[in-house]
């Protein structure tokens, strides 16, 4: 009976897929949701909400993806429960079958994250400590502990979901605002307008158009109204019985064979969406459900045109579908390994257990204990497994203590012992260079992205007298990573890319610019993690701008231009580090220009901190051109706190308070930051007099 209803439904399905591809392109039955395919450029990265298989393919004929999802902190106890389960199988295309991790930092060892990258699964986020509606500092600060920490490339660092499904339209404003590519929070269950039935579900989507979802029905409201072009939702597929009701999304309880079995064998006789397997480590610790999801995976991969893949892998197919037979040519970045992270000791250290010695990062080995003392007992590693459990021997010939056959022979040579003899994985082919010359930093393109930056720096800047006392290691250009939680910038290139440039200009590369480039003005917009008082701001730009402004505060609205404004009007030589006299608290610290913005690195001293430990990079003090006076007849807001810009000569500032603009970011709310830019320096001038 079941299998004439498969029939059935494939004949109509293959009538169906006679139609022209484009009108078939968006088949969700939402009067309001104004996706379609005349609006919605697959060139532009843009994709619809649809049940409609991609690329107007036939069913038989797309890649059935199944994605394995673990969420929560990566451990030495949760970690080999999910990578014992997928290193035991390939995809038929020779591919390993990988993982999608999205990671709470909070227990997270930084190691097992390297480890899983290495092996091509895909590294998202799930906040730094698992809170219900974080917050920015949460969301972005797990990014860049994945980035700083675990060394994952930010620009692998894509996805995120929300610490127990918990997720509203802020989440996702703040996702797309610095650099997220896609979320995986929201349940998507069937019937609804979205998913018609169990063998139609939603694809993968991105928010061009806001969110047709039936929200309501899950964990946290959407909207149409909301328009995040460049971020993609990967829905929660709820599990549902066969009358339809709904069971769960994750850890689906009872038999999860039968569960994920009956959801594969709807999609793949349906229209081939995506089949989520979105279970915690910890809940498949129990032995019964690792083997039940073994044999699933064992049972769905002998179907033909069946992938296992990362979110990503899908997401990338999706923007250019091709074939399941195609497909099967092509290599997913989840198959390739990784080059492009980077090792203090310059490879992959794969750590082994280090009983009966002690650790070592730098040379990624265990040193045993008194494996180098020729007249004491002690413990030498085992050749196999790199640990220190083959007991010495005594030799009466020697009168010594030896490490017996089968060990590794090392020789105790003062310093460290030489690296393990076997490297598991290749390093970066450049490591990134880190200035240790005594002379001025020059200016140039990060050698850590593998991407081409648009920006044109002149490349022998030097930074005037005196020059600037060399950072000692660690380098200090990057000023602490976590003085700031979050970056955003305007420009040409997408959410992802952007963030990644900035990045670049507050990292620890004191030697990379990122360049805001839109074509009638720009602003760069740090989020620190809390609101602190100021003292100056520091700037290094690669060009001259006779032209810039500081807003600093608590809103992050129009990107923090609707703050006070801290600096006016200020000029800025290019390839030279700038102080910025600016005395205000806020949270959010912003730079607008009325032209293109290439911006080096940017730093806000708190008031509280020693003058001596200015960052040493800063020499310099340009000079303003114009002194100011308070406006007649202005009403000023913010009284506190200096305006100023100084001078070299230490003069030149106006104390008349921080003028904060009221109005004049009207046009933010069109979501047009270019006019809103310029109103809002218009405003700055009108108020200030300039
Ligand atoms: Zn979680």
């Amino acid at each position: 009976m079941r299998s004439l209803v498969t029939l059935l439904f494939l004949l109509a399905f293959t009538t169906r897929s006679g139609v022209d591809a484009l009108d078939r392109f968006v088949d969700v039955n939402i009067p309001q949701y104004n996706c379609t395919a005349n609006n919605c450029l697959g060139s532009e990265g843009c994709h619809c909400a649809s049940h409609i298989t991609p690329g107007g393919l036939r069913p038989k004929d797309t890649p059935q993806f199944i994605v394995i999802t673990n969420d929560d902190a990566i451990t030495v106890t949760t970690m080999p429960v999910i990578v014992n389960i997928v290193d035991k199988y390939a995809n038929r295309n020779g591919c390993p079958v990988p993982a999608t991790w999205y990671i709470s930092v909070n227990y997270t060892d930084p190691a097992l994250v390297q480890e899983v990258y290495m092996k091509g699964h895909e590294i998202a986020t799930h906040t730094m400590n698992h809170v219900t509606l974080p917050g920015i500092d949460e969301i972005v600060g797990a990014k860049l502990w994945l980035n700083q920490t675990a060394r994952v490339p930010l620009e692998k660092i894509k996805g995120f979901r929300a610490p127990f499904l918990v997720h509203n339209l802020e989440q996702r404003a703040m996702l797309q605002q610095n650099g997220f590519t896609f979320d995986s929070s929201i349940p998507e269950v069937y019937p609804t307008p979205t998913s018609p039935a169990a063998n139609q579900k939603l694809w993968p989507y991105s928010m061009n158009f806001g969110l047709p979802q039936s929200c309501h029905l899950g964990t946290g409201p959407c909207s149409l109204n909301e328009t995040l072009p460049g971020l993609w939702e990967f829905p929660m597929w709820a599990i549902q019985d066969d009358t339809n009701k709904v069971i769960t999304t994750m850890d689906p309880p009872g038999d999860l064979f039968e569960a994920y079995k009956r959801e594969f064998n709807r999609s793949y006789t349906g229209n081939r969406a995506p089949l989520g397997v979105y279970v915690h480590a910890a809940w498949l610790m129990d032995p019964t459900r690792a083997d039940a999801l073994t044999n699933f995976i064992r049972y769905a991969i002998q179907f033909e045109n069946v992938f296992f893949a990362t979110v990503s892998d899908v997401i990338s197919w999706i923007k250019n579908p091709v074939s399941a037979e195609e497909y099967a040519k092509t290599r997913p970045v989840s198959c390739m390994k990784p080059t492009d992270m980077w090792f203090p000791s310059g490879s992959f250290c794969k750590k082994v257990q280090c009983v009966n010695g002690n650790w070592t990062e730098a040379s990624c080995d265990c040193t045993c204990a008194a494996e180098f003392l020729s007249n004491q007992p002690g413990f030498c590693a085992d050749a196999k497994t790199g640990a220190c459990t083959l007991p010495k021997i005594f030799n009466p010939n020697t009168v010594a203590f030896e490490c017996p056959a089968g060990s590794i022979k090392r020789s105790y040579s003062g310093v460290a012992p030489a690296a393990a003899t076997t490297t598991t994985y290749v390093p970066l082919p450049t490591t990134p260079t880190i200035p240790t010359t005594t002379t001025s930093p020059t200016f140039a393109t990060s050698t850590l992205s593998p991407t081409n930056s648009t920006i044109t720096i002149p490349t022998n800047v030097t930074i005037v007298s005196p020059a600037p006392t060399p950072p000692t290691p660690p380098p200090q250009c990057g000023h602490q990573l976590m003085s700031y939680v979050a970056l955003s910038m305007s420009g040409s290139l997408d959410g992802a890319s952007k963030y990644i440039e900035a990045t670049k200009a507050v990292d620890s590369m004191c030697t990379t610019c990122a360049m805001a480039d839109s074509t009638s003005g720009n602003y760069f917009m740090v989020t620190l993690k809390e609101s602190t008082q100021l003292r100056e701001v520091y700037v290094v730009v690669g060009e001259d701008i006779p032209e810039a402004y500081i807003f600093v505060g608590e809103s992050s609205e129009m990107y923090g231009m609707k703050n006070p404004v801290c600096a006016n009007k200020i000029s800025l030589s290019g390839g030279k580090a700038s102080k910025v006299k600016c005395e205000l608290k806020g949270k959010y610290v912003t730079i607008a220009t009325r032209g293109m913005l290439p911006l080096c690195d940017m730093y806000a001293v708190p008031a509280s901190a020693p003058m001596e430990n200015a960052p040493t990079i800063i020499t310099n003090v340009a000079a303003a051109t114009t002194t100011t006076t308070k406006p007649e007849g202005e009403s000023l807001v913010g009284t506190t706190g200096g305006s100023n810009f100084q001078s070299s000569s230490g003069g030149g500032g106006f104390t008349s308070g921080g003028a904060y603009i009221q109005n004049g970011a009207d046009m933010a709310l069109s979501g047009d930051f270019n006019k809103a830019t310029q109103a809002l320096i218009d405003k700055a001038m009108q108020l200030t007099g300039w």
